[in-house]
């Protein structure tokens, strides 16, 4: 590991940085973070480039010629989503990072950074669940779509490399959340629909508000400020093959997050657990010890994360319903 450790970072400044799926939750808080390191930064609309058309993607990174490559675009969602849309979880993100990948490397693209998703691990991993855990067991049902094809783009990565000597590189976050994420009930992850249900339950004036399973699965939530500015520090300090994990270390239940997330929205009624929904995975979370190892580690505690989220939500409900 101190070997894939840049001891002369690679620098950002002067370089034409493509983000792509730059509207998501992902792409836009790196849109953000780089906006201080003096690069270019690189975007194009889903309207113009369809990420799943190979010639599409080879033509516009030919014509673009980015140095580097931050591959954020992919089709996410929740643990409804994922069991019930199987193959667009599969089919449009193993598309995507194929057509990516593989122009990258045609392109001689300098440094290429995949993300991953913490849902790679097998389900019985052992916890907290290192980098060496991928592919040692069987995953998780309600996600293994999406789970298949990330390993897919994390193996490409390590192929490249050990092929090509391309210097591409991939990193696993854990549960994402913040600005601009999906709110939507049945589509989006746990804490935007538990933020939109404990709002709505408050407006409303109902005595409880519903979570989908026991409420006794763990999660560790990540911001994904903290994200971006981990993908920062490894296109700048790392270049190997082992895919990073990237999380805060920390882990709550789902009824404590619940319990969290009414606090902030200021709801104060009761939890109900509607248990005919899964709960999926009993435990998730991320042993970051190479992250801190390579200098870096969260510093957006979840309360103040949420809070900051909340006041996202707010902003754009208003916004959505034209006032
Ligand atoms: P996962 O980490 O892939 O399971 O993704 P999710 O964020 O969708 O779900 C995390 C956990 O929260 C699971 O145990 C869900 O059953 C639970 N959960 C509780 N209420 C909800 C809800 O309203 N929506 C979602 N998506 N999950 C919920």
């Amino acid at each position: 590991m101190a070997d894939d450790k840049l001891t002369s970072p690679y620098g950002l400044a002067g370089k034409r940085i493509w983000v792509a799926g730059h509207s998501g939750m992902v792409g836009s808080a790196t849109v953000r973070r780089l906006a201080s390191e003096n690069c270019e930064i690189l975007t194009v609309p889903h309207a113009k480039l369809d990420l799943r058309d190979q010639a599409g993607v080879g033509a516009w990174m030919k014509h673009e010629k980015p140095d580097v490559v931050v591959v954020a675009a992919a089709t996410v969602g929740g643990i409804h989503a994922n069991s019930t849309r199987p193959a667009d979880f599969i089919y449009d993100n193993l598309a995507i990072e194929t057509n990516i990948i593989h122009a990258a490397f045609q392109l001689g693209v300098e440094k290429l950074l995949f993300m991953g998703s913490a849902c790679i691990y097998p389900r019985e991993a052992e916890q907290p669940m290192v980098e060496e855990a991928l592919l040692t067991g069987p995953l998780e049902p309600t996600n293994e779509w999406y789970a298949i094809a990330k390993i897919a783009g994390i193996k490409l990565c390590q192929a490249y490399r050990k092929q090509h000597g391309s210097d591409f590189i991939s990193a696993q976050p854990n549960n994402l959340y913040g600005p601009n994420d999906n709110f939507d009930l049945q589509g989006g992850h746990v804490i935007p629909a538990l933020m939109r249900k404990a709002h709505e339950a408050k407006l409303s004036g109902a005595p409880a508000y519903e979570l989908w399973g026991s409420g006794t699965p763990k999660r560790e939530f990540l911001h994904v400020d903290d994200l971006a500015d981990a993908l920062i520090h490894i296109l700048k300090y790392y270049s190997g093959p082992v895919p990073l994990n990237i999380g805060t270390g920390e882990e709550v239940t789902i009824a404590e997050l619940a319990r969290t997330i009414a606090d902030v929205v200021g709801f104060t009624g009761n939890l109900k657990f509607d248990t005919s929904k899964p709960d999926g995975s009993p435990r998730k979370l991320l042993d970051d010890t190479r992250m801190k190892k390579l200098g870096w580690r969260a510093s957006i505690s979840l309360r103040d994360g949420l809070a900051e989220t909340y006041r996202w939500f707010l902003d754009h409900e208003s916004e959505r319903r034209g006032h």
